[in-house]
């Protein structure tokens, strides 16, 4: 199929309404996409059609809605590439994906003394999990520095990997300065130490085509509604040695195998880690998700959205007053920005009223902005559905800013 932005959009109803009486560009990709109408519709026909309980119904509906449940797990276990479906647990969202990691791994293998390595460029999801569990447990939190171009400083990484090291938990691609992180090289010399790798795909999976097998982390997160998906859905995936090896997270309904008062076990992968009714609703939307990225295909995405970051970073170095924040070579379209001496938030109102959604502020990764030593930055992320003339009428709104503030 070709990619047809124009007919993608489309599918898309609320990318066609007017904010403040002008057309509205949506550029906040980054914080959550838009949904397609196949994804809404989903949620109508789940609940007009098999909304029942799952795995334990003996009745038709429930029957029915447990096999799309699990069809779903076995779809986005193909979308990342794992080598089972067993592997993949749904949470949340990513926040809850790396919050099960830091809980259980803290359980049971970090000790006093211990240290768990994170990047300086990580979203707050993946810091404070690890920042409570290490103060609770008495180790110690490591920070891979990065070159004021946004690229880890794979030396000072080299270094802080030694036989304390627990785990190492980085982003794949940085929701503030938009990285691409070389996780896979990252992963092989952790593994040369014996160390497991937790990768924050959050901003990756809806981007770029993610193999975790080839990739050969141990853990990945990611939420569904950053990926056109419904919002309360998430997935960690976790290599099936991990996942067995790890406590529980949470405890209750669906996820044992016999319980009494004085003892308890617990089910088989992948149940041991959804305690309770999970979203069935939102995860069958999700469904729709994966089926809609798979028929316009990752790779397509993925270069319509590098072309596009391409013209969009073209256009913004045209302006003077125009500073990146975070310029790597390898990167993704989340475009961090400062215009002139204009605080982000003054520029950020200005283009709300123009209709641009934008985000402006630290993006729930504080260090970053403290490192560069300023208040926070305009992001601006790029989705499937984003086009030139857009880039091109927010350049004309960058420049307005400009003038308005001069
Ligand atoms: N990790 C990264 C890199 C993110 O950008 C985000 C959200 O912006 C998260 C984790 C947390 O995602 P969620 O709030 O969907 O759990």
């Amino acid at each position: 199929m070709s990619f047809d932005v124009e007919q993608i959009r489309a599918d898309f109803p609320i990318l066609h309404q007017q904010v403040y009486h002008k057309p509205l560009v949506y550029l906040d990709n980054a914080a959550t996409t838009q949904k397609p109408l196949a994804v809404i519709d989903a949620l109508r026909d789940y609940y007009t059609t098999i909304n029942s309980n799952i795995h334990r119904g003996v009745h038709y509906l429930s029957q029915q809605a447990t096999l799309a449940f699990e069809e779903t797990r076995q779809l986005v276990s193909e979308y990342v590439h794992a080598r089972h479906g067993y592997e993949i647990i749904f949470t949340k969202g990513a926040t809850e994906s790396i919050n099960l990691v830091a809980s259980s791994f803290g359980r049971e293998f970090v000790k006093p003394g211990d240290e768990i390595v994170i990047s300086a460029m990580e979203h707050h999801a993946n810091i404070l999990p690890w920042q409570l569990m290490c103060a609770e447990k008495g180790a110690t939190l490591r920070i891979i520095p990065f070159h004021v171009n946004g690229e880890l400083i794979q030396e000072a990484y080299r270094d802080l990997l030694n036989d304390k090291t627990r785990l190492v938990a980085i982003t794949h691609v940085s929701n503030a300065l938009g990285t691409i992180n070389p996780v896979r090289e990252m992963i092989a010399l952790a593994h040369e130490h014996g160390i497991p790798v937790l990768v924050d795909g959050a901003q990756a999976v809806p981007h770029l085509p993610v193999d975790v097998t080839e990739m050969d982390c141990d853990f990945y997160c990611f939420s569904a509604h950053k990926m056109y998906g419904p919002m309360g859905v998430g997935v960690l995936y976790g290599r099936e040695e991990w996942l067995n090896k790890l406590p529980p997270y949470q405890s209750g309904g669906e996820m044992i195998r016999t319980v009494t008062f004085e003892k308890s076990t617990f089910g088989e992968l992948p149940f041991k880690f959804e305690a309770g009714t999970p979203n069935v609703a939102d995860i069958l939307g999700f469904r729709e998700t994966l089926l809609y990225l798979d028929r316009l295909g990752i790779d397509q995405i993925a270069s319509h959205e590098e072309s596009l970051m391409r013209y969009t970073l073209d256009q913004l170095r045209t302006i003077p007053e125009v500073r990146l924040v975070g310029d790597s070579p390898h990167r993704a379209g989340v475009i961090s920005f400062l215009i002139g001496d204009v605080h982000p938030y003054d520029a950020g109102a200005v283009l709300d009223k123009l209709g641009f959604a934008v985000r402006t502020g630290h993006h729930c990764a504080q260090p970053i902005m403290d490192i560069y030593g300023i208040p926070g930055t305009i992001r601006i992320s790029l989705g499937l559905y984003n086009t030139r003339d857009e880039v091109d009428s927010f350049t004309r709104a960058v420049k307005r800013v400009i003038e308005m503030f001069r």
